[in-house]
C-alpha cells in the first residue's frame, strides 16, 4: 500500500488535502490523474445503475438538509463512535477498533453498558499508540456528524445544520417527488452520488477512512415483502460489477452482517483485499424495510405512502440499498491494478493494469523524435484528432522507453508512435500497455 500511496504522490492521482499548510487528516486532494480515474469509476456506475436500468433514475440533492432530516435519520441520537481516553497523553482511540485488535468483538450497535464491560475487562493488555501506557478512561459515545452554521446569523451556533453524514438521505427527501414526476412505478430504483463528511477520530488508511469523502448509492423502492429476490439479485450484480471492470475474484467476497440494525432484514458487504489492510469493506448491501420512509413520514408529517395506480393498494415501500463509498472503490481498482514487472533485461517496470475504460488516459501519442518537425507535426495531428474521442496526452520528452514507462505507470492502455513509416504509408505504431507488442495500423482503426 506504501508503494501504491507513493505512485499516487508522484504521478499526480491524490495528494494530502491542503498540503502546503502541512496537510489535514483525513482529507485528501484528487489531482489530474486521479479525477480522470474518479470521474471513469463513477461514469461506469452510472452506466451500469442507471443508463442500463429502465428503472432507475438519478438525482443530485443539496448536501445541506433540514437539520431535522439528521434527527429523523438516527444521526443525531445515535451516529456515534465510542472513545476512551488516554489519562496520561489524553490520545482518543476507538475502543471497537482497539478491542477488534487483539480478537475482542465489539461493535456500535452494542449498549453502552456492553461495551464498557467488554473495555474494561481487556484494556489492561492495550497500549496507549501515542504515549505507551496502559491508563484507559470509560468508553464514550462521539457523535460523527460535522456541523456548520448555514443560516445561523447569531455568530453563536446555536442552531447548528449538518453537512451530511451519509448521502443517501437526498434520495428519501425526494422519493415522493420522483413519483409525482417521473411517471415511474414500484419497483424502481434511485442513484445518486454525493458527498458525506464525518468527524472521524482517527482517520487512517489513506483513502479507506476520510473525513470527507464521496459516496454512491442507489435505493430500490419495493412493495413490502417482495425484498427477498430482487434484494439477491442487486447483490449479486453489484459483486460482478467489480469483476466485469478487472477485480480479480480472489481479491472479492461478500460478506454478511453478524449485528443488523433493529430495522434491518439483512445485511451484506463486498469486501476487497486491500493490500497491508487486508479483506474490508467497499460497498454495503443492506435490505432496510420500510424504516426510512417511515421515520420521514413521522417527522415531516407528510404522507409517503405510495398507491398502486393499478391495485389502487397503499403502502410505504420497503427499501434495498447499495452504498459504495467511491474513494474505496478507487483504492480498490488501483491496488488490483497495480504490478511490478520484471522485464526480459533485468529492469522493473510499474504497470497499472487497469481496464481500458477506468484509464486516465486512452492513448499517448509520441513521435519518435522531437527534433525532427515533419514527425511532431504528423504525431500532433494524430493527438489531436484522437482528442475529440478520448482524453489523450502528447509526450515528446526523453526516449521512447521511458515514455513507455511513464505511461505504463499511469495505466494508459496504448501508446501510439508516429515514424518515418507514418510518413510513408499513414500508419501509426500502437504499442500494448499489458503485452508490449506492437502493431502497425491506420489512425481511422484507433479505438
Ligand atoms: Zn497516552
Amino acid at each position: 500500500m506504501e508503494d501504491i500511496i507513493n505512485l499516487c504522490k508522484r504521478r499526480g492521482f491524490v495528494w494530502q488535502g491542503s498540503d502546503i499548510y502541512g496537510g489535514v487528516a483525513g482529507l485528501y486532494d484528487f489531482g489530474p490523474y486521479g479525477t480522470l480515474l474518479l470521474n471513469n469509476i463513477k461514469a461506469e456506475w452510472r452506466r451500469s445503475n442507471v443508463q442500463l436500468k429502465e428503472n432507475y433514475v438519478e438525482i443530485d440533492s443539496a448536501m445541506f438538509k433540514e437539520p431535522k432530516v439528521w434527527v429523523a435519520s438516527g444521526h443525531v441520537g445515535g451516529f456515534s463512535d465510542p472513545l476512551s481516553e488516554c489519562r496520561v497523553c489524553h490520545a482518543r482511540v476507538r475502543v471497537d477498533k482497539e478491542l477488534g485488535k487483539i480478537g475482542v468483538e465489539a461493535d456500535e450497535k452494542m449498549s453502552d453498558t456492553e461495551l464498557n464491560t467488554l473495555w474494561e475487562v481487556n484494556n489492561k493488555s492495550i497500549k496507549c499508540p501515542v504515549c505507551g501506557k496502559i491508563d484507559w478512561t470509560r468508553a464514550r459515545m462521539f457523535n460523527l456528524l460535522v456541523k456548520s452554521n448555514l443560516g445561523d446569523f447569531t455568530d453563536k451556533g446555536e442552531s447548528p445544520v449538518y453537512l451530511p453524514g451519509e448521502a443517501c438521505q437526498g434520495i428519501y427527501l425526494n422519493y415522493k417527488n420522483i413519483i409525482d414526476t417521473c411517471r415511474i412505478k414500484v419497483p424502481f430504483g434511485v442513484a445518486q452520488i454525493g458527498k458525506a463528511f464525518r468527524n472521524e477520530i482517527s482517520p487512517r488508511n489513506f483513502l479507506f477512512r476520510c473525513r470527507e469523502f464521496e459516496q454512491a448509492d442507489t435505493q430500490y423502492f419495493v412493495k413490502p415483502h417482495e425484498n427477498e429476490k430482487p434484494y439477491q439479485k442487486i447483490k449479486q450484480e453489484r459483486f460482478d460489477w467489480y469483476l466485469g471492470l478487472g477485480i480479480r475474484k480472489e481479491n472479492l467476497r461478500l460478506k454478511q452482517h453478524t449485528h443488523l440494525v433493529f430495522y434491518a432484514n439483512d445485511a451484506w458487504d463486498i469486501e476487497y483485499n486491500f493490500p497491508s489492510y487486508g479483506f474490508d469493506e467497499v460497498e454495503g448491501i443492506h435490505d432496510r424495510t420500510d424504516y426510512d420512509l417511515t421515520q420521514h413520514m413521522k417527522y415531516s408529517g407528510v404522507d409517503l405512502n405510495y398507491v398502486d395506480p393499478v391495485t389502487k393498494e397503499k403502502y410505504i415501500p420497503w427499501i434495498l440499498e447499495t452504498s459504495a463509498g467511491v474513494g474505496r472503490m478507487f483504492l480498490a481498482f488501483l491496488a488490483d491494478a497495480y504490478t511490478l514487472e520484471e522485464l526480459a533485461d533485468g529492469a522493473t517496470r510499474t504497470v497499472l493494469k487497469l481496464d481500458e475504460r477506468l484509464a486516465p488516459i486512452k492513448f499517448a501519442v509520441f513521435p519518435l523524435l522531437k527534433n525532427k518537425p515533419e514527425l511532431v507535426k504528423k504525431a500532433r495531428e494524430v493527438y489531436a484528432k484522437l482528442s475529440e474521442k478520448f482524453v489523450c496526452e502528447f509526450d515528446d520528452n526523453g526516449n521512447i522507453g521511458k515514455r513507455y514507462r511513464r505511461q505504463d505507470e499511469i495505466g494508459t492502455p496504448k501508446c501510439v508512435v508516429v515514424d518515418f513509416q507514418t510518413l510513408e504509408d499513414g500508419t501509426l505504431a500502437v504499442r500494448d500497455r499489458d503485452t508490449m507488442a506492437q502493431v502497425r495500423v491506420q489512425l481511422e482503426e484507433l479505438g
